[in-house]
Order: C-alpha cells, then structure tokens, then sequence
C-alpha cells in the first residue's frame, strides 16, 4: 500500500476541499495538489528515477514540500529530508551516504549541492515545469518499501539513516487518530517547525484526513505570524518542540492573548518541564497532547492526553504531568534491563518499544541496526520508569546519567526543582569530571531578562525538594544554551565547556 494513495483518494472523492495554503493564501485544492503531485511522480520516473531510488530535500519549510513527499511516494521513491539549518558539507554527507540521485532545494538552503543526478529549485521554471508535464499512475508499493529516510538529529557522532517504511508512515498516521487528536476536514496543520522532522511527518494524517495544510509565509516559526494566521484562517493545529511552545507562550503573555488561534499543540522531542506545561496551559488552555518518539520508531511510543493533562483532580495529576503518558496505541513500551529483560513498575531502566511504527533499520549500518532493534525490540536509549498505571516518565538519556560518589543523579530532576526558583528562565544540568566524586553535578542557568539569579535561591529550592546530594556543586550563569537545530540542548557541548575550563586551570 502506497502512502500516496491517502492524497488520491481524498482528491478524486473531495477535489474542491482546500489543500494548501502559503501564509493565508490558498494555493491548490485537494484536485490540484494530487494533479501536481502525479506530474512531479511523472517527471521524476521519466527522467530515469526507479523505485525505490532516493530524493534529497534540502530546503525551507515551503509549499513544495508537502508536494515532493507525495510526488516521491507516488512515483515509488523514497524521501530523504535534510534539516535546513544543517551546512552545507553535513548536508552533502547525507546527500553520498543515502546516494541519491536527486535534490530539491531552496536556493537559501541548498545552493551547492552536488548530485549525481539533477538538484532542482523549487521557487525556478525548472520545477513547475515538473509540476505540470504529464502524469504517472500511483506506483504499487509494498507496506515494506522505504518511503522516507530520516537522519537522526545526531546530538553527538555521526547522523544515522532511519529507514522508514510505507508501514510505518501509514501506522504512525492512523496512531494520531486514537491517541493524539481528531482531524476535520476544515481543520488546518500549520508548519512552523521543520518540515524535515516532526512537523512534517504530521502531514501524513492530515492528509488522510483531507484538513489544511498551512506553509507560514516566513517559512518558520514567528509567534506573531502565528497568531494572526489563526485568527485568520481558523484555529492551527501544530507539532512543537518545549522551546517552540515556550516562545508561544511569552508572545501570548506578552501581547495579552489566549490561545483561540490554535486547536491543538502537540509537544515532544525534548523534556517538557512541569512548571513550563502548568504555565503553558494557563496561558493558551487545554490545547495540549504531549508525544514521545524518536527517528527510530516517529512520533510513536508514548502519549500524554488533553484529558489526562487537564484532570487536575487526578490523585497523581502532578506525578502525571511530569510524564510521558502512556503507550500509543500501536506499540509496546517497556522499561528493561540491559539484557532487555522487564523491570519491576518503579524501577529506572532503558525504555523499549516494539510494534509497527519501529525502523526497518539504519541504512547501510548493520551493526547499529543490530544493536537498536533486538528481537523486534527497538532499544531507545533513553532512561524511564513505569507506574502501575501504565504512565512512563523519562530521565535522561544513559549518556547525560551523572554518577557522583556512586549515586546516580538525574539531571531532568534536578532541572525541574531549579526551574522552580525565581528569574529561571532555563537550566541544563549536567555531570563534570571530579576527582573526588568521580562526577560532579554542574548547572547551567539563563536568568530571565533583566533579572539577576542569586545562587544561594537555588541552593535553597535544592535543598527543599530533593535530597542533598543531588544539589549543584557549581552554577554557571549563562545568556543562552547551546541547542541543535530541533531545539535540544547540547549537552555534548556543556560538558566540553566544562572540561576546556579544568586543563585551563
Ligand atoms: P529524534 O530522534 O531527533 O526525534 O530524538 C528523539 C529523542 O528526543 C528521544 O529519544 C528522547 O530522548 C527525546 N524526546 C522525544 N520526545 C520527548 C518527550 N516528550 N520528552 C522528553 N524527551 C523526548
């Protein structure tokens, strides 16, 4: 089954339905998008490209993209987008490792890349060329063929190629369903994250759905374009990432708004901390779904309601909103010993999901695919714990574990207490190397705007909520963390700081 084949048939029954808008202008209906999409399929399979071959997007959030995805699928390729912030040297790595033969880009993002075959730009005459020749028949495809190969945002080492499948895709499309959020047909998904990454995947069910699809006329996140563009074309739905939402949440307070130009806002893809989800549902309302994923298994193994976030008078409503919610519909999710063995509810270990929405695998890397997925079994890297209700809440990824005097310490804890002390803006907590201790734990604090943070407050906050040990040895006051392009802190980067400081000394 060709993931294509939800855009055409939403065409041939609703040709008139309104399809995609660039900033509040509509420019194709669902006829004409999946006429463009089937000539693009058209060009790409005449000019040499078979099934199963890879295409490059190395662009901006644009029109174009939701039409490249299907013109991909329906000409049987498989889609390789490339977060547009990356340079250009990281982009043509991924341009040789996944061999394409074709790009698209922008020209802000992309000029330069080589290819061995065409590297087009979407906004020339070249492409709407494409868009308009004649038109391929939708390819058959097997719920096993590749249809997107996704590069993980790499916080540390060399990205790897998730290789995702017309299973997975359509899985992850029919999960939002059941566990994120009903879609109307006049609804309407904007896209102000990249479209490389979470947002775009949500394309997938909105175009089951037949719904809006809205490109910001910016190309990217602008909260005031955003509240505008909800006041004018009608209430958003969007995927954002914790700083995302935050920025969200400072414009509304900022210019006295709520949050009527959005129908919903889901998060994931970083830690959401309680105090920033309390704040953010009094400002903007019940608007919130909370997702945990990675590349490896997209958008699916955990989810955190509306109804469960705004049940206040839930026994364990905070224990709750510090979580990740509980297993999406599709997948199993375990916490487990390094043997992959269940733990005990309570207990912290790796979490594990299994289910369709899993990677087939890493792309040209057996070796990583063989260490990820064990017995079906796609091994996270991330740290959690289960309740008995089924509710998972991470940790920290094993990596940012910071082991001192032999206790281990988990920096998100540590992050949510300092977050309560006053002129906090943001932490990041991580482990320095220590003599003594072995490990240190390290804060990184940005004051809020004009505010000055005194340590002893944070000291203080520590020493209320948890226990001693846990308590930054040092605080170090900065105006801005290091995060990658998706919005995760480097923490790579804060330890090398630290470690750059002490051969200095
Ligand atoms: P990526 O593959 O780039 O999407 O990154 C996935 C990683 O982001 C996961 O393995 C988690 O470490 C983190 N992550 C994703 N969603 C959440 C969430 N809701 N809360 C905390 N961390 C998350």
């Amino acid at each position: 089954m060709n993931l294509a084949n939800t855009l055409r048939r939403i065409a041939l029954a609703e040709p008139g339905r309104p399809a995609l808008y660039e900033g509040d202008q509509l420019r194709h209906d669902y006829g004409a998008l999946a006429a463009r999409v089937a000539c693009l399929a058209g060009a790409l399979r005449s000019q040499g490209l078979a099934p199963g071959d890879r295409v490059v997007l190395f662009m901006r959030n644009h029109p174009a993209y939701l039409e490249l995805m299907y013109g991909c699928w329906w000409a049987g390729l498989a889609v390789v987008p490339v977060n547009a912030k990356l340079h250009l040297r990281e982009a043509q790595w991924i341009v040789e490792h996944s061999q394409a033969r074709w790009a698209f880009i922008t020209t802000d993002v992309g000029t330069g890349l080589q290819l061995p075959g065409r590297c087009i730009d979407v906004e020339g005459p070249e492409y709407a060329a494409l868009c308009t020749g004649g038109q391929a028949p939708l390819e058959a495809r097997g719920t096993d063929d590749l249809a997107w190969v996704f590069y993980t945002s790499g916080t540390t080492g060399r990205p790897k190629g998730v290789m995702l499948t017309h299973r997975n895709l359509m899985t992850m499309g029919l999960t939002y369903f059941v566990d994120v959020d009903s879609i109307a047909p006049t609804d309407a998904i904007v896209y102000a994250a990249p479209m490389s990454h979470g947002a775009g995947i949500y394309a997938i069910p909105h175009v089951m759905a037949g719904a809006r699809h809205v490109v910001p006329a910016s190309g990217g996140f602008d909260p005031a374009e955003l509240f505008a563009l909800g006041r004018g074309i009608g209430p958003l739905s969007m995927f954002a990432a914790p700083t995302i939402v935050k920025r969200l949440v400072d414009h509304a307070e900022a210019h006295g708004l709520d949050g009527a130009a959005f129908k919903t806002i889901v998060y994931g893809g970083a830690p959401m901390y309680v105090e920033d989800i309390k704040h953010a549902l009094r400002v903007l309302g019940p608007r919130f779904v909370q997702i945990y994923g990675q590349g490896e298994t997209p958008m699916v193994a955990t989810a955190l309601s509306r109804a469960a976030l705004m049940d206040s008078a839930h026994p364990r409503h905070a224990e709750r909103l510090a979580s990740v919610g509980v297993a999406q519909t599709p997948v199993e999710v375990r916490v487990a010993d390094a043997e992959g063995r269940a733990l005990p509810t309570g207990e912290v270990g790796e979490v594990l999901v299994r289910g369709d929405t899993v990677m087939a695998g890493y792309w040209r890397d057996a070796e990583a695919t063989a260490a990820a997925v064990r017995d079906g079994w796609l091994f996270t890297g991330d740290l959690g714990s289960m309740d008995a209700d089924g509710f998972l809440t991470l940790k920290d990824r094993s990596k940012d574990l910071v082991i001192s005097g032999g206790s281990n310490i988990y920096p998100r804890e540590v992050e949510e207490v300092l977050l309560l002390a006053p002129g906090v803006a943001e932490v990041s907590v991580v482990g320095a190397p220590d003599p003594e201790w072995g490990e240190v734990v390290v804060a990184f604090v940005v004051p809020q705007p004009g505010r000055v943070v005194d340590t002893g407050e944070l000291d203080a906050v520590c020493l209320e909520h948890i226990a001693r040990f846990k308590r930054p040895k040092r605080y170090v006051m900065v105006e801005a963390l290091p995060k990658n392009n998706y919005g995760k802190v480097l923490k790579t980067e804060l330890r090398q700081r630290l470690k750059d400081e002490a051969l200095k000394r």
